[in-house]
């Protein structure tokens, strides 16, 4: 007895919709990439209870002849490629002909299309239910397309019953959308709500220059924006291509250009969770583990551990070097090296990074402006420097013993005990190199476009509060410093580049110390010893657990010398957290030694103050310590006035 039967086209389009169409904001994504593909330049979205009674996308776009129309709702049917071959170079969101179909054969569906080059008024309307059609008629349409999916699911209870409430299916529907309007300025996008208009988002013309646009898109669809970087950058992509398995084993190399563009959240700018981190493949949203690791890589120490970027990033490459049908959704993309891609991501992200602060570029000098370079002054007077401070090379030492001010009484006794002569420096610091911004004395608010790196401006020191926080005054508002923060970072780039120079440096001991510890931090410390030194603690083996102590790094002023040590290996076990510590890498070990060399140190003062702003501006990467967290914290004059309700 033959059992094997040919499915009906409805059951074979309904099976289709279960991968195609997983929820409501699934059709909205489909209809809307349709018409993003049939070139709308407005595209208006209404839905209704999540999407469960209603979603109707309506475009300006080509629209549809009446074959086309009829056409488009058989499965397989597409106007958008022609051949297999086509598969490797897909230039259009769908390709599949498959969404019509599979929504039309699980809700009550309506499809309303006149062709915009045709003269007549007259359009096609055609009404399907559950997959049957129920009327073809001629119908007066606006030029465009409009496609209604009513009751969806209502012919599959058991799908109906797996749809999660309003509000989640509305989120999903909405989150698509950002999307869509993130990666199209120049199509207007207007998205209705049970009735109530969410967003109304005016086209923006992208072709003078398509990160601006990308920015005002940004703007209308969440108001404020955090502080943002700009990304361009593009290489030629060297992909190492697997040997196809009938031509011998032969590696073969294919080169094409790629390009990154986009913004990403200036150092210290992160989120606790992927949300804000939008990427694009070729225009189409996408998840990639290889490109998620590749910003972190970039951001590198501008990010703290379990924090995640903040981007909008558009990746631009060869078609035929990306598969983009690994999922039915086309949610996942698949790189023919991901090796190189992931690459060029982190190399572009860094770059972007460094450039932030880098004064060759973007901050030019505003016209009309005093050329003067950026300093740092006292604002109030100051103790006096004391001669003969011993100083180590790279950094101040500690100020001479102080008073200690009541705690009750921190402001006044900060005053007074700094109040005694004025000094007032000027660090003509780079003036070469940094750009000219305004007198710092004039206290007018000039409201700076955010953008430019807050250590390109000049600023003055107002204080210390809770013998941590330095406050700066800048032309632009407030600006907070931690010292820790800001002391890690400096200590970490001299070591670094000491490590990258080769060079070990350390303060010798007067009095090597001998270390004793228990036989698993021994043998622990062995396999970091050569790290260590090459850091400037200078450790060697002197009997089966001793260890013989003779240098600590420059910066370092202990004077429990075996203590800090001592403390300083604890604090490298809790990095490594059970890794072997070999595997412990140099740069976690050098970030270690510098957190602890900060918290050995006094509190800064006086002098130090400014040369800790100074060295700052020279580090590569100055606004996060090297675990990712900030080390300056603005305030505008913007920000003050809302907050003392002078301003809106
Ligand atoms: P695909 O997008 O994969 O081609 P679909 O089932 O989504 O498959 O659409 C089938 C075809 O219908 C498309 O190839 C296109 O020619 C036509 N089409 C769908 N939506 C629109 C629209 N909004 N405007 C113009 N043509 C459309
Ligand atoms: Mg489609």
């Amino acid at each position: 007895m033959n059992r094997i039967r040919l499915l009906p086209e409805q059951v074979a389009n309904q099976i289709a919709a279960g991968e195609v169409v997983e929820r409501p904001a699934s059709v909205v994504k489909e209809l809307v990439e349709n018409s993003l593909d049939a070139e709308a330049r407005r595209i208006t979205v209404e839905t209704q209870a999540g999407g469960r009674s209603l979603i109707r996308v309506t475009d300006d776009g080509t629209g549809m002849s009446r074959d086309d129309a009829l056409l488009c709702l058989e499965r397989h049917a597409t106007s958008k490629i022609q051949r297999a071959e086509d598969l490797h170079s897909i230039a259009t969101m769908g390709f599949r002909g498959e969404a019509l179909p599979s929504i039309a054969s699980v809700s009550r569906f309506t499809l309303t299309t006149r062709e915009r080059e045709s003269d007549s008024p007259e359009g096609t309307q055609v009404v399907i239910n559950g997959g049957k059609i129920v009327e073809v008629k001629a119908a007066g349409a606006a030029a465009g397309t409009s496609i209604e999916s009513r009751s969806l699911f209502f012919n599959l209870p058991a799908r109906r019953k797996f749809l999660r409430a309003q509000e989640t299916e509305s989120a999903h529907i909405q989150h698509y959308l950002t999307l869509a309007a993130l990666a199209h300025p120049n199509v207007a996008f207007t998205f209705v709500k049970d009735g109530r208009t969410v967003w109304q988002l005016p086209a923006v013309p992208s072709d003078a220059d398509r990160i601006a646009a990308l920015r005002e898109r940004m703007r209308q669809l969440s108001g404020t924006l955090p502080q943002l970087i700009n990304v361009e950058a593009n290489e030629v992509l060297n992909e190492r291509l697997a040997p196809d398995p009938g031509e011998g084993s032969e590696t073969a190399d294919a080169k094409s250009e790629i390009r990154l563009w986009g913004v990403i959240g200036a150092p210290g700018v992160s989120r606790s969770t992927r949300e804000a981190q939008h990427v694009f493949v070729n225009r189409r949203p996408v998840e990639n583990r290889g490109i998620n690791h590749a910003l972190i890589e970039g951001y590198h120490t501008a990010l703290m551990k379990g924090r995640f970027p903040v981007c909008c990033l558009f990746l631009e490459i060869d078609p035929s070097a990306v598969d983009v049908n690994i999922h039915p959704a086309k949610r996942e993309v698949k790189f023919r090296d991901e090796r190189a891609v992931r690459g060029f991501v982190a190399r572009a992200t860094r770059d972007a990074l460094l450039g932030f602060h880098s004064p060759t570029e973007a901050h030019a000098v505003r016209p009309g402006l005093r050329a003067e370079p950026p300093r740092i002054e006292w604002l109030a007077p100051q103790r006096p420097t004391l001669p003969n401070e011993p100083a180590l090379p790279g950094f101040p030492t500690a100020s001479a013993p102080r008073p200690v001010a009541a705690p009750t009484a921190l402001p006044l006794g900060f005053r007074a005990e700094t109040a005694t002569a004025p000094i007032i420096t000027n660090y003509p610091v780079a003036a070469d190199k940094l750009p000219a911004i305004s007198n710092p004395q004039s206290s007018i608010p000039t409201h700076q476009p955010s953008g430019t790196p807050l250590l390109a401006v000049p600023l003055r020191i107002v204080g210390v509060i809770g013998k941590l926080y330095v406050v700066l005054e800048s032309d632009r508002g407030l600006v907070l410093l931690d010292q820790h923060a800001a002391h890690e970072r400096i200590l970490f780039e001299q070591m670094l580049a000491r490590l990258e120079r080769n060079e070990v440096t350390s303060q010798r001991l007067l009095l090597p110390e001998t270390i004793e510890l228990g036989a698993r931090d021994a043998s622990f410390v062995r396999g970091i010893m050569a790290t260590l030194t090459r850091l400037g603690v200078g450790l060697s083996e002197f009997g089966e657990r001793t260890f013989l102590l003779d240098g600590l790094p420059p910066m370092v002023k202990a004077p429990d010398a075996r203590g800090f040590v001592v403390s300083l290996i604890d604090d490298l076990k809790a990095a490594g957290d059970g890794v072997n510590s070999m595997r412990l890498g140099e740069h976690v070990i050098a970030k270690t030694v510098c957190r602890h060399a900060v918290k050995a140190n006094d509190p800064l003062a006086g002098p130090e103050l400014e040369n800790l702003v100074n060295d700052l501006r020279h580090c590569a990467m100055p606004y996060t310590c090297p675990h990712g967290r900030p080390t300056l914290i603005e305030m505008n004059f913007r920000e003050l006035e809302k907050k003392f309700g002078r301003a809106q």
